[in-house]
């Protein structure tokens, strides 16, 4: 039996379910045709890197200076395919980039180089920031300017001590949400999962999260695969998806080895787990999550 799990982002919202709904159904047509679940899993990522609502692609949030998109992202399947991007700017779509990584001699390209890879692979510059993007921008910077923690855990004044932007912080003192996952089960028993992301706000300039790093975004293996959305620090901290999958293959129950995963980051830190193993499929976040099964 196949299975497709797809998320939108940890705390997005179930308003945002639509898309993912569209988006298990892009999956679920690659592999009633017959494609393998890597190419289901990129299916999946690609309909929301389209979608201008989630934070990846074409939605992928903005950067603290209000000009700047970096956008994560990575596929893995138990075949050994594995590659990931990091820090990418002006692509479309990071997921093909990230599948083109695959192809190399590397798993992961980041910043320039990732850059010329993708255009050196066809990937034309696109350079849209979305309305979204922008309003949330305006957003994070009222929030950075006010008492309440921008990022769960950290003071608001910590992203002005370090600031590294070209420009100077607009701000005194909201985080990225929406980012997009998908895990499968293809009717060959074999697993993928691909991510995508516009980064965790507020970031500084370079800053990588969890979705192109193995083990913390990401997992896939021959007992399943494992994907997280959330911010990335917490997440890599537990080398999250890692852990999750190791508990899955060891004979824990699915539903438990989510639940307990989610339990590892604290919980004012909007966090969510998408799985597949080869007997079942589930989430679990601490926060509304658009997700989609199929
Ligand atoms: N995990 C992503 C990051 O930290 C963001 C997210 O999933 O919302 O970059």
């Amino acid at each position: 039996m196949t299975a497709i799990v797809v998320h939108g982002g940890a705390g997005a919202g179930e308003q945002l379910s639509d898309g993912c709904q569209r988006a298990a159904e892009a999956a679920s047509a690659r592999l009633r045709a017959g494609d393998d679940g890597l190419a289901a899993a990129i299916a999946a990522v690609l309909v929301l890197e389209d979608d201008e609502r989630f934070n990846a692609g074409t939605g992928a949030a903005l950067g603290l200076d209000g000009e700047t998109i970096e956008m994560d992202a990575a596929v893995m399947d138990s075949r050994g395919t594995l590659g990931a991007v990091a820090i990418l700017r002006s692509v479309k779509n990071p997921i093909l980039v990230a599948r083109d990584v695959a192809r190399t001699p590397h798993c992961l390209l980041a910043g320039e180089g990732a850059l010329r890879f993708a255009r050196a692979m066809g990937h034309a510059p696109y350079d849209v920031i979305s309305d979204k993007a922008r309003r949330e921008h305006a957003e994070m910077l009222a929030q950075l300017s006010s008492e309440e923690p921008a990022m769960a855990g950290v003071d608001n004044d910590a992203f002005a001590r370090y600031w590294n932007y070209a420009c100077s912080p607009a701000f005194r003192g909201r985080r990225g949400r929406d980012t997009v996952g998908a895990v499968v089960r293809d009717a060959d028993g074999h697993f993928a999962v691909a991510g995508s992301t516009g980064g965790s706000a507020p970031s500084l300039l370079g800053r990588v999260g969890d979705t192109p790093l193995i083990g913390s975004g990401f997992y896939a293996g021959p007992h399943g695969a494992v994907a997280v959305t959330g911010i990335g620090e917490y997440i890599i901290r537990h080398t999250l998806a890692s852990k999750v999958y190791h508990w899955i293959a060891a004979g824990m129950d699915l539903d438990e080895a989510l639940r307990r995963g989610i339990a590892l980051v604290p919980p004012d830190a909007d966090t969510g787990l998408i799985a597949v193993s080869k007997t079942q499929s589930g989430w679990c976040a601490n926060a509304a999550t658009p997700i989609a099964q199929a």
